[in-house]
């Protein structure tokens, strides 16, 4: 069991040891460092972590909840395995409700709120920049997503997107890597700002659709393509995607 855990850090005192616990393996499920299918013991975990065990199992609850983990009968929570057609079926009811939380988000909008969104925007801007790592873009990735839907105001909304969140997530970028997938995502992102801020609901809906939509096209690129064509699918990430690759957008 210790070696399965090799990669998950040790907790220092301080702070809520839950919330770190949570932050710690949220970060070593999304990097990749506990492989999908892992089974998330708490009391191994908690030796691990060099800490108590209940914030460590309020942290895998919080990880079930955001999809990032799943509960298995007789086995405990196990990190979430991705399985690319359940995944492409989770991007189509995505592009759906980032658009509508993007619509009503716009049309709630306020200085305070704009601020908000520049803020992570630099932040992730600063990340991609600096090439800060696949954790940190996912991290502001996450976060600019989850400012929206809070924006939208609608709180079952905000609840569906926060159990779909963690497994787009965790899907995409175990399964599509590119060294330009962040920058992609950050422009992406500044045209959805760009909408709201232009106070135009439907550009703001229309372009977190299109964000969405040429992820899960990115999903079926790689799910499809052997291995040889890789390197064609490089050349042509290269540049921004044309806008004929939004199949169905
Ligand atoms: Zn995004």
């Amino acid at each position: 069991m210790a070696a399965t855990y090799a990669a998950v850090k040790s907790i220092a005192p301080g702070g809520l040891l839950a919330d770190r616990a949570y932050e710690e393996l949220r970060a070593a499920i999304l990097e990749s460092r506990l492989a999908p299918g892992t089974a998330l013991s708490v009391p191994a975990l908690a030796d691990r972590m060099n800490i108590s065990r209940s914030p460590v199992r309020e942290a895998v609850q919080r990880l079930i909840h955001d999809g990032l983990a799943r509960h298995v009968p007789h086995r405990g929570a196990v990190v979430t395995s991705v399985d690319v057609e359940d995944l492409r079926q989770l991007y189509v009811v995505r592009e759906q409700l980032e658009g509508l939380a993007a619509r009503l988000a716009a049309e709630r909008l306020d200085v305070t709120a704009l601020t908000a969104l520049e803020e992570i925007l630099a932040e992730h801007g600063r990340v991609v920049d600096e090439g800060g790592g696949e954790g940190a873009h996912i991290e502001q990735d996450m976060r600019f997503h989850q400012a929206i839907r809070t924006l939208s105001g609608n709180d079952h909304l905000i609840e569906i997107l926060d159990q779909i969140q963690g497994k787009a997530h965790l899907g995409l970028h175990s399964l599509w890597r590119h060294p330009r997938a962040a920058r992609l995502a950050l422009e992406e992102h500044q045209k959805i700002y760009d909408a709201m801020a232009a106070g135009d609901p439907d550009a703001a809906e229309l372009a977190a659709r299109n964000h969405v939509a040429r992820l899960r096209v990115r999903l079926a690129q790689t799910a499809s393509a052997p291995p040889a064509r890789r390197k064609d699918d490089q050349r042509e990430h290269d540049d921004h995607p044309p806008e004929g690759t939004d199949i169905g957008a």
